[in-house]
């Protein structure tokens, strides 16, 4: 007779990159925004205790020149990314050492991006197919100290005040003090503050993903060919209240553009109040468009005050 005992062994892999780009060309006419040059993470058990560490120094083979600025912020020794691994192999041992089960966290979302720009640069197989679940300890530390600024780790290291015993900028270092400040971040505001990434967008409307906070509720929505589709899209533009979720509200401001991919409108629930919404247009990572809608619950003075910049833009039907 067997005894089956269930042992739940979710890790968090808290990991940070470090990067070069070359001075002078701008982001999007480069074959890869930027070259990930080290990786480094640091491996908690479901209990929060450092299980295992990991960092890989990686040698360029983009941009072999490096950017003066990321030089001096690394405090590289001189031949140390020469003596560095390809990224191939880098990236590899990553994931083999991240094991099966586990959820990345990171400080910000622009990690998650790099990493799996950098992998597609060189057609390794992806991290996932679609949309998946994250901790971004950044926007989780602002929701915790109830100020939504995005903060730079070290002033959070210094906010929370974490003993800083290790230098920061390097990509482990900075794993290592994310993993601290994720330490000291309530449960509650953990696990009620999912964060999504949509490199690969959902691949349907079924897939497409919402996700319910006490700030709000948002949904991603999948690949449109262009933003005057989501403009269109009937569905993304309803605006639901956030707490009845089913109850669609009739719009007293419709959609307007008030300043560069933000679109608001209002409503108003008979049971809730006020409902604004925000929606975002994003180019996808892999073509297209994608929406970001959030709903949230807002106070009169809000809406009068959307209710203005309304007045003052031509409005949308
Ligand atoms: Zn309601």
């Amino acid at each position: 007779m067997g005894i089956y005992v269930i042992i739940f062994h979710m890790n968090y892999i808290v990991f940070d990159l470090e990067w070069n780009q070359p001075e002078g060309l701008d982001s999007k006419s480069r074959p890869l925004p930027f070259e990930i040059i080290e990786i480094g993470a640091v491996m908690l058990n479901d209990r929060f205790e450092l299980v295992s560490k990991f960092n890989r120094v990686i040698k360029p083979q983009v941009y072999s020149r490096l950017n003066r600025h990321i030089v001096k912020m690394l405090s590289l020794k001189p031949g140390e990314l020469e003596n560095g691994d390809t990224f191939e192999n880098a990236a590899g041992k990553f994931l083999e050492w991240c094991g099966d089960d586990y959820i990345f966290c990171t400080w910000g979302n622009q990690d998650l991006t790099e990493l799996q720009r950098n992998m597609n640069h060189y057609t390794m197989a992806p991290l996932s197919e679609k949309p998946f679940r994250y901790i971004d300890v950044q926007r989780l530390y602002s929701i915790m100290i109830n100020d939504m600024q995005q903060y730079a780790l070290e002033t959070a290291v210094d906010r929370m005040k974490i003993v800083k015993d290790v230098q920061f900028h390097r990509a482990y270092s900075d794993a290592y003090y994310t993993s601290k400040i994720l330490k000291l971040i309530p449960s509650d505001i953990i696990e009620g503050n999912p964060a999504y990434d949509v490199y690969h967008l959902p691949a349907s409307k079924d897939e497409e993903i919402h996700v319910s906070t006490a700030t709000g509720y948002t949904t991603y929505s999948r690949a449109f060919n262009s933003k005057e589709e989501i403009l269109e899209d009937q569905v993304l533009l309803t605006l639901w209240c956030p707490v009845c979720k089913g109850r669609a509200l009739k719009r007293k401001i419709n959609w307007f553009n008030h300043s560069g991919k933000n679109y608001h409108a209002a409503g108003k629930c008979p049971e809730h109040g006020y409902v604004t919404g925000l929606m975002r247009i994003h180019p996808g990572e892999l073509g297209g468009f994608y929406a970001e809608k959030i709903t949230s619950l807002a106070s009169e003075h809000d809406f009068l005050k959307l209710s203005e910049q309304a007045k003052k833009v031509p409005s949308r039907k």
